[in-house]
């Protein structure tokens, strides 16, 4: 008998009939004769509307408004769980939901973004043994101090990767809206292809830079505890994507994809002393109000009498613009820079693949596809395994299918 641990995502419960349809597919693996955890997200749009809400009355300025933020935005998946293990006891399946204080399933105080510490499975294995499916709300987590969190958004994915770890499941099953991972989002390029395998390197810095089709911390936790992840679809029966390590990859490639991400901001600080320290001066106060800056170029600069004067231009998170211009504006004595210039139309579309490590002329083909078709880069970012751009929003759709086309991506 193996123990499997299947998470299902917003769409695959997005209503009554579609969470008798997950009901369905769980009986057919208990059939199989295997013990089944279920981990599920809320139903689609139910985190966004609960968020709105919250937004509504609060701007949560402090800690503790953020703590009540979490008991809001955690109801959503109280909701499937509950209705899924009665849609398993209508269809004969002995099903409990247990929420997450009931594991417990522990995690810090990071409210909102919170991180899994532990999670005690006695309770949990103590059902299963009972014959019971267990069904776990996903994206919840509680403190010691006995306080619910939640774990980012997309955070089920990772609550589901950690139920395997901690049980040493068989496997654990992603059903999403999707039937895999694909060499792009196959919502947006059409001629996005289904990879069978993905080494989790690659999928990490696909999730890293938009791919949400899996959270990042599920990956990085899945790579670490070795759990044997599948991605697929709830509404088919094809083969999902396989995560693997890097030498199970059979299929030799050097780009695995392109995605975006549409939610970054870009600041130019105009006409700041070019001399040393600057930098610092600008980036330490952005850190320590904990806004993460992602690609950052400095301007040639240009001389007036004695002096040299440079402008700086980085990205940082939509949702923290107005955060990172209220420490800039701070520094205006300070730095004495002449303008702030923002700009939130702008999306980043990377190319991501393990065969840049030794290939040479990949960024290259990058920029000469993007010139040709007139697209204008604002600030690039570069790692091992990817490079990375910054562009209007109104190209990113041209962007990303010019780019699937060039590398070679394209379902044939
Ligand atoms: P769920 O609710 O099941 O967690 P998500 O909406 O979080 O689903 O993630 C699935 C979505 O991820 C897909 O509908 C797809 O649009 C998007 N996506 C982005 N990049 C990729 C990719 N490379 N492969 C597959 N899906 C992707
Ligand atoms: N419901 C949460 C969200 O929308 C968590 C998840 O679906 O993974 O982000
Ligand atoms: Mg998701």
């Amino acid at each position: 008998m193996a123990l499997i641990v299947q998470k299902f995502g917003g769409t695959s419960v997005a209503n009554t009939d579609n969470i008798k349809n997950v009901a369905r597919r769980v009986k057919s693996e208990v059939e199989k004769g295997n013990q089944v955890v279920v981990v599920v997200s809320a139903m689609s749009g139910t985190t966004d509307q609960l968020i709105k809400w919250v937004n509504a009355v609060s701007s949560l300025n402090t800690k503790e408004e953020e703590a009540e933020h979490d008991v809001v935005v955690s109801s959503g998946e109280q909701v499937t769980s509950g209705l899924l293990a009665l849609a398993l006891r209508a269809i004969d399946v002995p099903a409990i939901s247990m929420q997450a204080w009931q594991l417990p399933f522990y995690s810090d105080d990071m409210f909102r973004k919170a991180r899994i510490e532990d999670i005690e499975t006695g309770a949990l294995t103590d059902a299963l043994n009972k014959g019971l499916v267990v069904v776990v709300p996903g994206f919840q987590g509680i403190t010691r101090s006995k306080r619910v969190t939640t774990l980012g958004r997309g955070g089920s994915d990772t609550s589901g990767v950690a139920l395997a770890a901690a049980l040493k499941a068989e496997r654990c099953d992603i059903y999403t809206d999707v039937e895999g991972v694909y060499t792009s989002d196959p919502r947006v390029v059409t001629k996005a292809r289904k990879l069978r395998k993905i080494a989790y390197e690659e999928m990490m810095e696909m999730a890293s830079l938009g791919a949400k089709v899996l959270q990042l911390r599920s990956v990085e936790m899945a790579m670490k505890h070795k759990v044997r992840v599948q991605v697929l679809s709830s509404f088919s029966d094809k083969p999902g994507t396989l995560l693997v390590d890097e030498e199970e990859v059979m299929e030799r490639r050097l780009i695995t994809g392109v995605t975006y991400s549409r939610g970054e901001a870009q600041v130019t600080v105009t006409g700041i002393p070019d001399k040393p320290g600057i930098a610092a001066e600008i980036f330490g106060p952005l850190a320590d109000a904990e806004i993460n800056v992602d690609m950052i170029v400095q301007n040639i600069s240009e001389a007036s009498g004695n002096e040299k004067f440079t402008d700086m231009t980085f990205t940082v998170g939509k949702t923290d613009l107005d955060k990172a211009l209220s420490s800039l504006k701070a520094l205006k004595d300070k730095l004495k820079y002449r303008e702030l210039i923002t700009n939130d139309q702008v999306a980043k579309v990377s190319v991501v693949g393990v065969g840049m490590r030794s290939h040479a002329g990949l960024a290259q083909k990058m920029f000469k596809t993007l010139a040709e078709k007139g697209i204008n880069i604002h600030v690039i970012s570069t790692s091992e395994i990817k490079i990375s751009v910054l562009i209007s929003e109104e190209y990113l759709e041209l962007a990303l299918r010019a780019l699937h086309t060039a590398y070679g991506l394209d379902e044939k």
